[in-house]
């Protein structure tokens, strides 16, 4: 299969760094997701190859629906490590405040690469390979092996799999392109089983997973044109469904796949006072910037943001701002 990869200048820089540097410390987003995860572990397995030694860290446990990726037992929590490392890679992360407490074992003066595909990435590395082109971390890193010329095993390839199903929405999403299947097909080469992964970290569902779908259900809200929907999920419903923060990933779909609406959002109440935002739009919206606004980020489609306040009065504030951006004619008002 010929791969036609757009390779721009700053995959040699990646590649080169890969090489130059050893005892790695790889790091990620906090409440890492598949995108994440897959890519940090793949590069893992790239970097073993090349002979290097890694230290993987995140704040959070990896979540149990991600823990068959190869290597993802070796993650260590911030507090499990000593020292700092003069070397790191940060992967799917848009700014140094997302690494959360983990970002404390980055030396002052290190060398610290930035390999992300967010629109609202900050640069925050010594060197940057920040591809916006990319609809997942996991297809930065399949290029940066194809940069140093390195052949994938099945493990690698499980990894980058893993990530591009899952920022793509199983391929769905509009940036799936003829890269990312072309992609997707050489993994598959590799020996990927692609329904496993799949049904382990997209399909199966578990039981407080589904009872908190039938209670968000229940506060779905929609504005007056149509355009805006939302959900709402407090503590006490996650207490009660004896579910836990994950399980509220992907709910944000049901008010977007809303017939005519353009932007679906959730609001969660991370913890007394704090309400985490997640933005998603349909064709024209961009609510990377709506988020950014708000002190978060992301991408044109899907974005996120955390926020000072109660329900009630984030969701007043954030729904205003929403409604302002979605009656701009550019954004297909009144079309
Ligand atoms: P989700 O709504 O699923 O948490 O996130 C959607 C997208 O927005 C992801 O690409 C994620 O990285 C980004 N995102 C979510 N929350 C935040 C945030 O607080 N800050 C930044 N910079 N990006 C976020
Ligand atoms: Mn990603």
């Amino acid at each position: 299969m010929s791969l036609n990869l757009n390779l721009i200048p700053e995959y040699k820089t990646a590649a080169d760094f890969f090489r130059a540097h050893d005892n790695l410390l790889l790091l990620v987003h906090e409440k890492p997701d598949g995108d994440a995860l897959g890519s940090v572990l793949g590069a893992a397995h790239l970097l073993q190859k090349l002979g290097k030694t890694v230290t993987l860290v995140n704040d959070d446990p990896i979540p149990d629906k991600f823990r068959f990726l190869p290597m993802a037992d070796r993650f260590k929590l911030p507090e499990e490590v000593e020292g700092k490392f003069d070397n790191v890679i940060a992967f799917d992360c848009g700014d140094k405040r997302r690494l959360g407490r983990s970002g404390a074992l980055v030396a002052d003066g290190a060398n610290l690469l930035n390999v992300d595909h967010h629109v609202t990435n900050d640069r925050f590395g010594t060197e940057n390979l920040v591809d916006l082109d990319a609809a997942a971390t996991c297809q930065i890193v399949f290029k940066i092996a194809h940069q140093l010329g390195l052949e994938l095993d099945c493990d690698t390839a499980t990894c980058l799999y893993t990530g591009l199903l899952t920022d793509t929405g199983g391929f769905r999403y509009s940036n799936t392109t003829e890269e990312v299947l072309l992609i997707a097909a050489n993994l598959l080469k590799k020996g990927v089983a692609p329904y496993n992964i799949v049904d382990r970290v997209m399909e199966t569902m578990t039981w407080p997973q589904v009872l908190l779908i039938r209670a968000a259900l229940d506060t779905l809200g929609r504005d007056e044109s149509g355009r805006i929907a939302w959900i709402t999920i407090t503590r006490e419903m996650i207490e009660s469904a004896g579910g836990c923060d994950e399980d509220v990933e992907g709910l944000v779909n049901y008010p977007r796949n809303v017939e005519g609406v353009e932007v679906g959002i959730s609001f969660r109440e991370a913890a007394p006072g704090k309400v985490k935002v997640s933005f998603r739009s349909k064709h024209v919206v961009d609510v990377g910037a709506i988020a950014l606004e708000f002190g978060g980020g992301g991408h044109a489609r899907a974005a996120g943001c955390t926020m000072d306040g109660d329900v009630d009065a984030v969701k007043e504030k954030v729904l205003a701002r929403v409604r302002e951006v979605t009656a701009q004619p550019e954004a297909g008002a009144g079309a």
